[in-house]
């Protein structure tokens, strides 16, 4: 089995491109990852990110938000209905925005990890529990 450097595959991911090939497209809307790469055929439609991409999205969405909300707040003291309006409007842009792309790097992170997509927590508690 061939060597698969995780930062690549996250870069490729992240440009929303496929981890393997890094010209085909690896979604095909949205959210929705593709079945297969459309350049180099790689399955790639069994990763299953869960709350990770949601997750990793809150923390650099929160870690942007919050210090710019805060120098404008301390520096400008804006009307508070304005201010709030407009920072929920940037917050919900900024999520949209980066959302699809820390999930492709978490395909990218999950195909350099050669997961299959059907590991779940309770099965890996079995494996560990002594017979
Ligand atoms: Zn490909």
């Amino acid at each position: 089995m061939s060597e698969r450097s995780i930062t690549t595959a996250m870069w490729r991911g992240f440009r929303r491109l496929c981890p393997n090939c890094g010209r085909g497209a690896a979604f095909k809307g949205y959210l929705k990852v593709a079945p297969v790469c459309d350049h180099c055929g790689e399955q790639l439609g069994h990763f299953r990110a869960d709350d990770g991409p949601a997750w990793a999205t809150i923390f650099i969405v929160a870690h942007v938000i919050v210090p710019v909300a805060l120098w404008i707040e301390q520096g400008y003291s804006p009307p508070l209905l304005a201010f709030v309006i407009a920072m929920l409007l940037a917050t919900l842009l900024m999520t949209l925005a980066v959302l699809p792309l820390v999930k492709g790097a978490f395909v990218g992170l999950m195909w350099a990890l050669r997961l299959r997509g059907d590991e779940r927590h309770d099965q890996m508690e079995e494996k560990r529990r002594p017979e």
